[in-house]
């Protein structure tokens, strides 16, 4: 099956500004950062999405969630606060289909988002 972009990326096909990566995820600056901090997180496993996760994938998901407050810290936007955000599908505005984790902070944000 054909690599997503962000599984070229994890492998080095792909250059990008990596700020962490281990045997089970890697994480990059975005290429058109929505905010002054702008990583993507994403796991080396090619899971289109949240929703196609399933219970196998239980300990993954939980490594992703505790990579985001390590890398938030490292990154020195921890104590101020940051956003994540998992778009998933089109009427998210979806644009890659491979499971990433947005962290976003150095700037206010509004919520709702629009
Ligand atoms: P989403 O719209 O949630 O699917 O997010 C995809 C994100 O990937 C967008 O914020 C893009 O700016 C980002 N992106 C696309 N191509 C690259 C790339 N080659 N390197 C880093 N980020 C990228």
């Amino acid at each position: 099956m054909e690599k997503t972009l962000f599984q070229k990326i994890a492998d080095k096909e792909i250059p990008a500004s990596i700020v962490y990566e281990d045997e089970l995820c890697v994480a990059f600056r975005d290429v058109a950062p929505a905010a002054p901090t702008h990583i993507l997180l994403v796991p080396r496993k090619p899971l289109p999405d949240i929703a196609a996760a399933g219970p196998g994938d239980a300990a993954l998901l939980a490594h992703l969630m505790l990579k985001v407050g390590d890398i938030a810290r490292a990154e020195g936007i921890a104590d101020e606060g940051f956003r994540t955000v998992m778009n998933t599908g089109a009427l998210a505005g979806q644009t890659v289909p491979h499971l990433h984790i947005h962290i976003l902070g150095g700037r206010s944000m509004q919520w709702p988002p629009g």
